[in-house]
């Protein structure tokens, strides 16, 4: 899956700022940023939806969801965080490999996303997800 984006970012072919990584999920931020603590859970290896993954990718990709969303909540306190899972043709998105979107709710945001998102600086990304793997330790 040579232009899959996402299995770039895996691969290191593609910078970003990691939050999370293990054998088999990585948790990064520099797609689809809608306000701080925003992370997205992909598996490592390429499964295009929830029915392509393993028992023991699916663990694993949701096992690092909770243990982010924790730390997300540690570093931002948001008001709160929802879970999204959208990818594929029936999203409107171009991107065919599965991952969850981490969105922390802060009250200046209300209940409203942007789309398309506004990406902060990489200076910024840097800072939160400093302050993310810090809650992680
Ligand atoms: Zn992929």
């Amino acid at each position: 899956m040579a232009e899959c984006v996402f299995c770039k970012i895996v691969a290191g072919q593609i910078p970003a700022t990691v939050v999370h990584e293990d054998a088999q999920a990585m948790a990064f931020m520099d797609i689809g940023q809608v306000n701080p603590g925003h992370v997205l859970v992909a598996a490592k290896a390429h499964a295009e939806n929830i029915y392509a993954l393993d028992d023991d990718q699916a663990a694993a990709v949701f096992r690092a969801a909770a243990r982010v969303a924790r730390a997300i909540r540690a570093a931002f306190s948001p008001e709160g965080l929802s879970v999204y899972q959208a990818n594929g043709r029936s999203a409107g998105q171009t991107v065919f490999h599965f991952h969850l979107h981490l969105v922390p709710r802060h009250p200046e945001d209300g209940m409203s996303l942007a789309w398309p998102v506004k990406n902060p600086p990489r200076e910024k990304l840097e800072e939160y997800a400093a302050r993310i793997r810090r809650k992680l330790a």
